[in-house]
């Protein structure tokens, strides 16, 4: 078989069984919405990231619509547009879609070039700055862990303390990372991950979940995920009928928390160090190819590797590289092309007031390598080879 970007049959082929009879036992009890392997997965994942509260639902893009809505609970309506979130520029478009889509304020926010995540200096900067117009009243700050390694949460949490803003994190690209013994979905005050087939730990469709330790939080996450339910009596079945608040239908399919509940012992046994072993073998690799910059991983933290995302040196035509490296068999992405603020859906409302050069610069340059747990050595070096000749 040809070289995957992401190889979701090599992980199908190692944990088969685990996995079919999963999917076998849920299709036996037909509890296909809530069955009992939502709570079990709900209950591993809280122990595994070290909160509470751990809440399954329907996508990564729901977990942070959803979590919005509950740190706006005592906010009118009517406010929402005057609230700025403060959301890094360099990152997939649902950290900004969200809190834009529920009406509130986005201001984008340059990241650092060598970690990809939020600049905290910038980050504060920005909130000044918002302060000084006073226009709009700062209310959070959503952090990306984006291509698996988490933000640097000790500046970033310090900034939100001093200006009094909620932290939400987005670890949709990040579950199993971690700072020191910390793990990513444990450093928001809400924290959001998705499941979707190609993220560190995917499932087979569309799933997400949402992190907290506060109880009050929790509650608004379980009501405002099944229809604004009345969540004073979990144990009722009748009570999605009692409804207190307005809400949406965002859950996560018992079939998808069968899978994950398969997959994760060997995600925390196996697959989190072997991506991490793949990440070094390419990084051996392509330290010597002049120019090039590689991910750097902080000090004291750990990536789960989403995205190995290297930067190609300004006088590259990246097109030419994808397309002599795709001739050999070696698919590539690029992974974003567009600065937040550039695209379609703001780039006549906030995005002209963005200046974020960093981000501008890594749109032009970045290009992901295929990455996953069961790439082999000899592939890397494959991919090393050709990247090293088109050079
Ligand atoms: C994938 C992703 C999301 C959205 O997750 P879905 O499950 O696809 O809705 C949000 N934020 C980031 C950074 C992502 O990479």
């Amino acid at each position: 078989m040809s070289l995957q970007f992401r190889d979701l049959h090599r992980q199908y082929e190692a944990l088969r069984s685990p996995i079919d009879e999963g999917i076998q036992s849920v299709i036996n009890t037909t509890a296909f919405i809530s069955g009992k392997q939502v709570k079990e997965l709900e209950q591993t994942l809280a122990s595994y990231v070290g909160v509470r509260h751990c809440i399954s639902c329907g996508n990564g893009t729901d977990a942070i619509t959803i979590s919005l809505m509950a740190l706006l609970d005592d906010v009118p309506e009517q406010e929402y547009k005057n609230m700025a979130v403060f959301v890094p520029d360099f990152t997939f478009f649902s950290s900004g879609e969200c809190p834009a889509a529920l009406g509130l304020s986005v201001y984008f926010v340059d990241v650092k070039r060598g970690t990809y995540n939020i600049n905290a200096t910038e980050l504060e900067k920005s909130i000044q700055k918002v302060k000084a117009e006073g226009k709009h009243k700062p209310f959070a700050v959503i952090a990306v862990d984006l291509f698996g390694q988490p933000a640097e949460y000790d500046a970033i949490r310090s900034v939100c303390k001093k200006y009094n803003l909620f932290l939400l994190e987005d670890g949709a690209q990040g579950f199993g990372g971690r700072i020191g013994d910390k793990l990513v979905c444990s450093f928001g005050d809400i924290s959001t991950t998705s499941f979707f087939p190609a993220k560190p730990l995917g499932c087979y469709g569309d799933g997400g979940a949402i992190f907290t330790d506060d109880d009050r939080l929790a509650d608004l996450v379980r009501s405002i995920a099944v229809h604004g339910k009345d969540t004073s009596n979990l144990s009722d079945p009748m009570a999605k009928y009692n409804n207190i608040r307005l809400g949406m239908n965002s859950r996560l399919d018992t079939l998808q928390a069968a899978v994950l509940l398969a997959k994760f012992p060997h995600f925390i046994s196996f697959e989190l160090e072997q991506v991490n072993t793949v990440a070094a073998w390419y990084t051996e690799r392509l330290e010597s190819v002049g120019e090039l910059i590689l991910p750097m991983i902080l000090p004291g933290y750990d990536s789960s590797w989403a995205q190995y995302t290297i930067q190609l040196p300004s006088n590259v035509d990246r097109d030419e590289v994808q397309k002599r490296m795709k001739e050999n068999g070696i698919p590539t992405m690029v992974y974003y092309k567009k600065p937040m603020h550039k695209q379609g859906a703001f780039r006549d409302t906030v995005g002209e007031k963005a200046f974020c050069p960093v981000t501008e610069q890594l749109c032009e340059s970045v290009l992901c390598l295929p990455v996953h747990p069961y790439l082999e050595e000899s592939e890397v070096e494959m991919v090393c080879e050709g990247l090293r000749q088109i050079l």
